[in-house]
């Protein structure tokens, strides 16, 4: 019996085959058509193939950025407005005669490091991605939390505190607030502190490497970024208390952060000794997908 999961973005559907395992059988990619029914076919035509080709499925999971509810009802999807209220859920389970399970992509990253990657096994997982946006899922007993408003985890849109002079003044974030952790957090803004202390542009990776190779600034730029992600991540342990916290997204290629960050939240987490651990992800932009996958394990066993 094989899982299938989907990644439905605003311009792509990728989808996955996963054995009982977690071993990968197959993968598919397609555009996304700009309309409501015909992305119900396309997924329904996806899981056809898939079933035809690997066989019987026992349950499909799809990852979509945005607000989904706990029943999977599509509150606000990001890039997707044609499926926003509309019952992608049931409807794909009629038109496959499969369980459907719905859920915000970050929440799928974070399922996913939870079930067989950074985190496998840990009771309470952090999922945090450092990437354009800064996104949130929290896994608990092997489950994803959603949250009676579908915004668990969504820690990239409180204010960061305990800032400095050179942290450089606040902008505006895309959710129309001023001075989010996203802001402090993104690769943009990685970017834009070397740019105005270096006068000159690099992105998050080269940033890295240049302090690899003792760039003053760069190093500089760096410690400044390790010191927030101390701080928005020292909210998160005292709040949830996670036992791992797992980084996704292009800035948790920085290997520096899983050595340095934890020595930073030390002093802001109220436990004497904080047994938290920060760590890579394994599977890194795959996770969405796979987590999709793993969605409804529960619910489906396969034996
Ligand atoms: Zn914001």
């Amino acid at each position: 019996m094989i899982r299938i999961g989907f990644d439905v973005g605003g311009s792509k559907i990728a989808a996955l085959a996963l054995d009982p395992q977690g071993r990968e059988l197959a993968r598919r990619r397609r555009d996304v058509p700009r309309d409501y029914a015909a992305t119900l076919g396309a997924l329904t035509q996806m899981v056809d193939d898939l079933v035809t080709a690997h066989g019987a499925a026992v349950s499909i999971g799809i990852a979509l950025p945005g607000m989904i509810g706990a029943g999977g009802e599509l509150i606000r999807v990001v890039n997707l407005p044609w499926v926003e209220g509309r019952p992608l859920r049931s409807d794909l389970e009629q038109a496959v005669g499969l369980p459907v399970t719905i859920a915000n992509d970050a929440n799928c990253f974070a399922l996913s490091e939870a079930v067989d990657g950074a985190a496998a096994g840990a009771p309470v997982v952090f999922g945090a991605t450092l990437g354009t946006g800064v996104g949130g899922g929290i896994v608990v007993a092997g489950q994803p939390l959603p949250g009676a408003n579908a915004i668990a985890g969504e820690w990239g849109h409180n204010p960061l505190p305990l800032l400095a002079p050179e942290d450089g003044p606040p902008v505006a974030c895309a959710c129309g607030r001023t001075g989010c952790i996203e802001t402090w957090l993104n690769g943009r803004a990685l970017a834009r502190d070397f740019a105005r202390v270096a006068g000159r542009a690099a992105d998050g990776p080269e940033i890295a490497g240049l302090a690899a190779q003792g760039d003053g600034a760069a190093l500089a730029a760096l410690a400044r970024y390790q010191r927030r992600l101390a701080i928005a991540l020292a909210g998160v342990v005292n709040l949830l208390d996670p036992d791992v916290i797992v980084l996704g997204g292009g800035l948790s290629a920085i290997a520096s952060l899983y050595s340095e960050v934890p020595k930073l939240w030390r002093p802001l987490v109220v436990a004497p000794e904080p047994k938290t651990r920060l760590v890579p992800a394994r599977f890194g932009a795959e996770s969405g997908l796979r987590g999709a996958a793993w969605l409804g394990r529960s619910a489906a066993p396969d034996s």
